[in-house]
Order: structure tokens, then C-alpha cells, then sequence
């Protein structure tokens, strides 16, 4: 596992790294508690934070609140604090703060390999359950829940401001449904979300509609990609009748009317309406959002 180690001393942060390696796993040391947290930030890969509750400038039970707020229901993430003196006010205080675990410093080695497997179970349980919350089980993509959450921390992260978004729907589904059976309809579904999660953040919203957002895409990059993708999807043949489909899409892109905390809200709205224009012009095609789109309806 990958465990990130705070303390004040550089011979604790020694100590705990050396009983850790030989097991295989990687220690992270930090002397300094908000560069400890920063690097938790970047690297969602880290499965155990190991805190002592006297590090500065982040108080120990701080950190483990950040630590905590930044996990949130997204990440797996265990919590171990670790101090020399064993008060029962310390330990129900860095449990209050969001710890999962207390530990005495320095920490005995079968001790700390101890509450390390536990973690490896609760974090490797979090990290199930995460994924079963975000995602489709006949697609594997996000569900609509997951793909606002991912594709709005996508937005707000975005540095050029180019952000486009495409709405894909199947086609007379109902047709493939009703002539071929539910399970082709299944198999035409799972093979469209194939297509359309080769890029940015892939949800599927409802029954045969699918969202894309891509990050760093302008309008017309993102409307060549729908083009592809719509290509892609003509030349599917599903099941053993080789059933043929096709899909409409709406393109939309990121502007300051997009702002605001339904940015990624306003985005879809807008691909929602170009798809419902391509389905009107005779479906199986891309259409793009309206260059003259009325700002003042977009939030
Ligand atoms: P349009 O071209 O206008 O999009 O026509 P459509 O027939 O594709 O549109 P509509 O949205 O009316 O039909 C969608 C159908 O998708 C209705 C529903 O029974 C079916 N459906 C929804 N979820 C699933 C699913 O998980 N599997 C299958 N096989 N069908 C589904
Ligand atoms: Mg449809
Ligand atoms: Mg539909």
C-alpha cells in the first residue's frame, strides 16, 4: 500500500518507513503536516495516512480532518494517529476528528502490521463500495450520480477554460428492443458505451442515452470526435442478427455562461437541446449547440 507518514522527527519518520518497506509497502515521510497534505491530494493512490497528533503547521487532529473532508465518500482512505503519550482524551479526540485508528508512538512492529491489514480490509471494502455507488453495472461507466460529480470536479479544475460536452441517445432503440429482444438491446447498449468511453469522463444517464465530458476540447474538437464516435457506432453489428443501429448526438462547450455551480448543469442542458435537434432532422447525426445560444437561458 501506498501509506504516507507525518511527524515532527526525521528519525520516527525513519523508524516507521524501515518496518514498512521490507513488507512491501511505500512510505511517503513528511516532516511538514500541509505538505503532507497536499501530496495526499495529488496522489489518490495513498490508502493510509499515518499522523502523529504533534506536527505542525496543521495540528495532527486538523490534518485528519482534512485528510478526512478530502476523502469524503470518493476515495478509500484510512486514518492512524500516533502519539507518545496514550491519554484516553487524545484517542476520542482524533477519533471525534475523523481517525480510524490510534497507535503509541513509536509504534511496536506487530503492532503496526496489525492495524496495517486491518486497514488494507476497510480500505479494500471502501473501494468496493465506492464502485458499485458510481457505476452502471451493465456498462461499467459512471452512473448519472457519479458522472455530475466526476465531470463537475473536472470543470472545476479545468486551467485553459476548454471543456466541450456530447449527449449520445441510440436510436428507434425501442425498435431493437421490441424486433430482437431485450438482451440485443443489452448487448447494443453495452457496445455504444464501449465506443463513447474511449475518451474524457463517460456516463451512462438513463436508459440508452450517454454523457461525455471532455476536458481541454473546444466546439469543434469535440464535434469532430462525436463524428468519429457516430461512425463507430454505424458500424457496429450486435448479436447473432446482426443488428445494426445508429445514434444522435448534441455537442455543446464551456462559456462564462456555463459559470457558477451548475456549470457542468448548463453544459448537458445545452447538448440536450442540439441532440433533440438531431433527432428531429432525421436522427444519426451530430448536431452542434446553436452559435447564437441564449445565454440568459443556460444557467
Ligand atoms: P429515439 O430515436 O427518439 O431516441 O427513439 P427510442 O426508441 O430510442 O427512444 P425512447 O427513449 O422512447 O426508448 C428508449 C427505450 O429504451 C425504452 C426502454 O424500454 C429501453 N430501455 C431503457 N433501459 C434499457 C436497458 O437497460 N436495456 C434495454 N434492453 N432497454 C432499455
Ligand atoms: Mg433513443
Ligand atoms: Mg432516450
Amino acid at each position: 500500500m501506498q501509506i504516507v507518514i507525518v511527524d515532527s522527527s526525521r528519525v520516527v519518520l525513519r523508524i516507521i518507513a524501515s518496518l514498512l518497506e521490507p513488507r512491501g509497502h511505500t512510505a511517503h515521510v513528511f516532516t511538514d503536516s500541509r505538505a503532507a497534505l497536499a501530496f495526499l491530494e495529488a496522489t489518490p493512490a495513498v490508502r493510509v495516512l499515518i499522523t502523529s497528533l504533534e506536527v505542525r503547521p496543521l495540528t495532527g487532529l486538523e490534518l485528519c480532518w482534512s485528510a478526512r473532508l478530502l476523502a469524503e465518500e470518493r476515495r478509500p482512505l484510512h486514518v492512524i494517529t500516533m502519539s507518545s503519550a496514550h491519554h484516553v482524551r487524545n484517542l476520542a479526540e482524533a477519533l471525534d476528528s475523523g481517525a480510524d485508528d490510534f497507535i503509541e508512538k513509536p509504534p511496536g512492529a506487530e503492532e503496526l502490521y496489525a492495524r496495517l491489514r486491518a486497514a488494507e480490509r476497510m480500505t479494500t471494502i471502501q473501494e468496493q463500495l465506492i464502485r458499485l455507488a458510481e457505476t452502471d453495472p451493465l456498462t461499467g461507466l459512471y452512473n448519472r450520480r457519479a458522472f455530475f460529480a466526476r465531470a463537475g470536479a473536472a470543470e472545476r479544475s479545468v486551467r485553459d477554460g476548454r471543456l466541450s460536452a456530447i449527449l449520445a441517445d441510440i436510436d428507434h432503440f425501442k425498435r431493437i428492443n421490441d424486433g430482437h429482444g431485450h438482451d440485443i438491446g443489452d448487448l447494443a447498449i453495452q457496445a455504444v458505451a464501449e465506443i463513447v468511453a474511449a475518451e474524457g469522463i463517460a456516463g451512462r444517464l438513463g436508459g440508452e442515452e450517454f454523457a461525455v465530458v471532455l476536458p481541454g476540447l473546444g466546439l469543434a474538437e469535440a464535434a469532430a470526435h462525436a463524428e468519429r464516435l457516430r461512425q463507430q457506432v454505424r458500424a457496429l453489428r450486435v448479436g447473432a442478427g446482426a443488428v445494426a443501429l445508429s445514434c444522435s448526438f448534441g455537442v455543446s462547450t464551456w462559456d462564462d455562461a456555463c459559470t457558477g455551480s451548475d456549470a457542468v448543469a448548463a453544459l448537458i442542458k445545452r447538448a440536450d437541446v442540439a441532440l433533440y435537434e438531431a433527432k428531429a432532422a432525421g436522427r444519426d447525426r451530430v448536431i452542434v449547440q446553436a452559435a447564437a445560444y441564449p445565454l440568459a437561458k443556460a444557467g
